[in-house]
């Protein structure tokens, strides 16, 4: 669609738009002289007189047959891309120059132009191209104008006005093209970044698979090393720890690329959030962040896979600690949104995230932290899906991050997934 976009396929559309314009240009050209010179005089006594008729005479005809190896010089030197623009040059070129002879200095009735004109106008959209459109609506426009003017001939605003309608029409197939083509680009967009998301789910869940059982026996040794040998004990502690932090991080992969089965139960979303508090609390505590918690009222138990709730809002309380390396503080409320919902907002007073990095928050890997994995906001967003909720996250530079959560409170009016 852009003429900056020189990829091959773009460029074989070009050319074959520039052969069909080519075709129809001429034999347009041709049929209208053939019509008005001959046809139109024979049956009604109206059109040309005699062929060719004054002006540039069989001058503009070799021209105009000029163009042709010179376009396809263009296409061969691999610029298809101005081949329209010369054409509708050209031809507004000799059209004025041919006119301004014929009528120069008369009173004859206008009858200049030839429909090849309203083939410019009326197939532009076939380029796909906003810019062309405009340049060739308003320099037939513009042709007739100045035309009329120069030669003080109101005859031309009969065209003037024709051309008007059907730009109008084009412009509504070409807005048409564009949206059409809009749609689908997006769609196959989305297309892709679904297949990329299983083939990385595929590859999470088989890597890390493979990385699991050998993670745990090490983790098995080290503890049995840690009791033998209970006098160096610095360093033990730091490499479980560590390889519970790769172990997670293999969990959030394979989650990706699980089938999900979600086992809804009854759970109380109290006892959600005290679990991820108790979870987080360490981690707070070093960085003098202190948390706050206001639930509303005594709240109903959520349909919901517990332990996957707990992932989300791990996640989420973890995201909201980091962004406060010097403290502040967290406030969580929850309460009963609309009757049937659960809204538990998470607010902290961190750095917060810069509007168009926002977008990118669901995307798998994007992180902004030294030893971050960019899963936890993606892992969190498909489990809330799963759950049928929704995440909203609002934030301000400087001012802190709000992360909005909604579940439904029942699951029944779902179908079963
Ligand atoms: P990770 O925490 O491993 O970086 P996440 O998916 O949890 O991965 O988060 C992705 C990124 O989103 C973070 O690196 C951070 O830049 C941004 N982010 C998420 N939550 C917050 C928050 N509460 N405040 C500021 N930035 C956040
Ligand atoms: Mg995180």
């Amino acid at each position: 669609m852009k003429e900056s976009n020189n990829s091959p396929k773009l460029i074989y559309e070009e050319k074959k738009a520039i052969k069909l314009f080519l075709w129809l240009f001429y034999i347009f050209f041709i049929t209208y002289d053939i019509f008005w010179y001959a046809i139109l005089p024979r049956y009604t006594g109206y059109g040309g007189s005699k062929f060719p008729d004054g002006g540039l005479g069989l001058w503009l005809y070799v021209l105009i047959l000029g163009f042709l190896p010179v376009s396809i010089n263009f296409i061969k030197k691999g610029n298809p891309y101005v081949v329209k623009y010369f054409y509708l040059l050209g031809y507004v070129i000799l059209d004025v120059i041919d006119t301004f002879i014929k009528y120069f200095g008369t009173k004859d009735v206008f009858a200049s132009g030839n429909a090849v004109e309203l083939l410019f106008v009326f197939f532009s959209p076939i380029f796909v191209n906003k810019k062309y459109f405009w340049t060739v609506a308003c320099g037939i426009i513009g042709k007739y104008i100045l035309l009329g003017v120069a030669l003080k001939n109101g005859g031309v605003l009969p065209p003037i006005v024709i051309t008007i309608i059907i730009s109008a029409i084009a412009s509504i197939i070409l807005i048409r093209f564009y949206s059409y083509i809009n749609s689908l680009t997006s769609a196959h967009e989305d297309l892709r970044q679904k297949e990329k998301l299983a083939v990385i789910g595929q590859m999470a869940t088989a890597i890390g698979h493979e990385i699991r059982n050998p993670l745990s026996s090490l983790k098995g040794f080290t503890q049995l090393q840690q009791e033998r040998d209970p006098n160096s004990n610095e360093y033990y502690p730091i490499m479980i720890q560590e390889i519970d932090r790769i172990n997670s991080i293999v969990n959030d992969l394979m989650y990706l690329g699980k089938p999900k089965e979600i086992k809804f139960e009854k759970a109380s979303i109290e006892e959600i959030i005290a679990y991820t508090l108790s979870i987080t609390q360490q981690q707070a505590e070093r960085q003098g962040v202190t948390v706050e918690t206001i639930m509303a009222g005594p709240l109903p138990p959520i349909d919901c896979d517990e332990k996957q709730l707990k992932q989300v809002f791990i996640n989420l309380i973890k995201n909201a600690i980091e962004s406060m390396p010097n403290g502040g503080e967290i406030r969580v409320h929850v309460k009963v949104h609309e009757q049937k919902k659960m809204l538990i907002v998470i607010q902290d007073e961190g750095s917060g995230i810069e509007d168009e990095d926002i977008l990118n928050l669901g995307a798998p890997f994007y992180t902004t932290k030294k030893d971050g994995t960019g899963l936890g906001l993606m892992v969190t967003n498909q489990i809330i899906q799963d759950h049928h909720g929704k995440l909203k996250i609002e934030s301000e530079i400087g001012k802190g991050t709000k992360v909005n959560v909604t579940l439904p409170i029942k699951q029944g009016n779902y179908s079963k997934k």
